[in-house]
């Protein structure tokens, strides 16, 4: 005999609040800026007909990387709350100021982190009354957070780089919450999953490290990016909301099989990250992403813009592979992130 449908709940986030099966647009205000600007954060809620689990996407949480942005737009036109179990909160700009001006940072204050490194956890840097990163950060921690079972919060690359990766990273503090992180990570589709990043393990009070205090799965989808975005870069947006879906349907807050382009995924630590020094220039690669680099080799050439001489070679660190990440355009500048290496892949089946 079937059961009957649980009735969906009433979702209530902050001044907003979503009756099952409505989808509702709003925002959530903070502080004001010196000229009395609101700083808020918009939140779309989509409440299903029937309770269920909650799913918090967030994207550009720094302003500029868009491709998750464009991706919740496009669920935003093609899920219909009224077919949900279960509720998905989506934030599409969670840096609204970062958004407006182009910029990774948050115009308002410029902390050199952005919003993320605001998440100061309990305390010091989430605050109620502090700046307005803090006050965002504040937000998310008390209205946002208490209501997700998961949490997708998705970045990318701008015109110049091409980060195409999910995050999911491995903490021995809390493995139960990385193995529910890694079935979402595998779920949300993309082949490589860093268990490690370059940049060392999770700052404390981080947005992943407060999740995984809090038991909440988090995964950190790195969406693209690059030039000629408009006429290459719709794969990006469509994989990027299929990635939603499929982990909502992994959540079992949609119906559905979940649709991936591959049978595997790669399980990599990102150990060694290769920069241009102090001379800035034109920028040539010597080796292709997912090629084997042994340490001491060139990785890369800069060339003096206008005398045309090689003025520096980038010399990987250390033997690895050559990872979805890094520089896409010729002109750079000084200390800028080229490339990413793991020293091996992992290769997993998705046949389970
Ligand atoms: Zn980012």
């Amino acid at each position: 005999m079937p059961t009957a449908p649980r009735k969906g709940r009433i979702m209530q986030i902050g001044t907003l609040s979503a009756k099952p099966g409505e989808k509702v647009f709003g925002f959530l205000e903070t502080s004001r800026t010196m000229s009395q600007l609101p700083v808020h954060m918009p939140v779309n809620i989509l409440c299903g007909r029937e309770d269920g689990p909650t799913l918090l996407v967030l994207a550009a949480v720094h302003g500029a990387e868009i491709v998750g942005s464009l991706g919740i737009g496009k669920i935003l036109r093609e899920v219909d709350p009224n077919e949900l179990k279960g509720t998905l909160i989506l934030v599409p700009v969670a840096n609204t100021a970062g958004f407006e001006f182009f910029r990774r940072t948050n115009a308002w204050d410029d902390h050199d982190q952005g919003m993320s490194g605001m998440i100061g956890g309990e305390a010091p840097n989430a605050s109620p009354d502090g700046t307005p990163s803090q006050q965002l950060a504040w937000l998310y921690l008390n209205e946002l957070l208490p209501q997700a079972d998961a949490v997708i919060d998705i970045h990318s690359g701008r015109g110049t780089s091409y980060p195409f990766y999910t995050i999911c990273t491995y903490d021995p503090d809390h493995e139960e919450v990385y193995q529910r992180s890694l079935e979402l990570a595998k779920a949300f589709g993309l082949r490589e999953i860093w268990r490690s990043t370059p940049w060392g393990p999770q700052k404390p009070g981080g947005f992943k490290d407060v999740c995984n205090r809090r038991g909440i799965p988090y995964i950190l989808p790195e969406m693209g990016g690059g030039p000629n975005f408009l006429n290459q870069g719709h794969h990006l947006v469509d994989l990027c909301a299929q990635g939603i879906k499929n982990v909502m349907k992994k959540m079992g807050i949609m119906a559905g099989e979940i649709c991936l382009d591959h049978d595997s995924v790669d399980l990599v630590d990102a150990t060694h990250t290769m920069s241009t020094g102090i001379r800035a220039g034109f920028l040539e690669l010597q080796f292709d992403r997912g090629e084997f680099v042994k340490k001491g080799e060139i990785y890369a050439k800069i060339y003096h813009p206008y005398t045309g001489e090689l003025i520096d070679e980038i010399r990987a660190p250390g033997d690895g592979y050559v990872l979805n990440a890094g520089q896409v355009w010729p002109a750079v500048g000084q200390h800028v992130w080229l490339a990413a290496l793991s020293d091996k892949i992992e290769r997993v089946s998705l046949d389970d």
